[in-house]
């Protein structure tokens, strides 16, 4: 049985994230999606609310589980007995990103491997950040995350500008 555990901020999940997530579903016995709780950090929804939004996401995907963690990820990784990390790649940017993550978190925590999946062509531009700021400058996002997800995004943006 290998379990896999794809990490993120995910704030909020997007059609990128679900894809990725399908895919190592598919791959792997059981796949443990990961929502950090990165206090220290300004997202735009609590952990609560990105983990609540990922399993609404995923919830007919009978072998993902959603859950929070802090801390270092290789350390969540050993904890839960997550044999490889997921991560997905878009561009060269992430590729650095994660090749020099990968090098460190291999110091660490020798027994972990990473598993890079390639984004598909048409998520490629899709990223959190990205559609965070076409929604608030009134841009529509509804073809890149799911329709619960566009609400809330859009409800929460209204709610900063108050
Ligand atoms: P992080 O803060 O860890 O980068 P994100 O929520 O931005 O968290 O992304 C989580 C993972 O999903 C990362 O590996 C990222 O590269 C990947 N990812 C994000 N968007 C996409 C996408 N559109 N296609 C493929 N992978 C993606």
């Amino acid at each position: 049985m290998t379990v896999a555990l794809y990490p993120g901020s995910f704030d909020p999940v997007t059609n990128g994230h679900i894809d990725i997530a399908h895919r190592a579903a598919r791959l792997f016995s059981k796949l443990i999606v990961g929502v950090y709780d990165l206090p220290q950090k300004k997202l735009l929804f609590s952990t609560a609310e990105r983990a609540d939004m990922m399993k609404k996401a995923l919830k007919e995907l009978p072998n993902v589980e959603v859950t929070s963690y802090s801390g270092l990820t290789v350390t969540y990784a050993q904890q839960i007995g997550a044999h490889l990390i997921v991560r997905g790649l878009r561009m060269s940017s992430d590729f650095e990103r994660e090749f020099e993550m990968a090098l460190m978190n291999k110091k660490l925590a020798p027994g972990i491997e990473l598993v890079c999946f390639m984004t598909s062509l048409d998520y490629q531009f899709v990223s959190s950040s990205l559609l965070k700021e076409v929604a608030e400058s009134g841009g529509c996002i509804d073809n890149y995350v799911p329709s619960f997800v566009a609400r809330a995004l859009k409800e929460r943006l209204l709610l900063k500008c108050d």
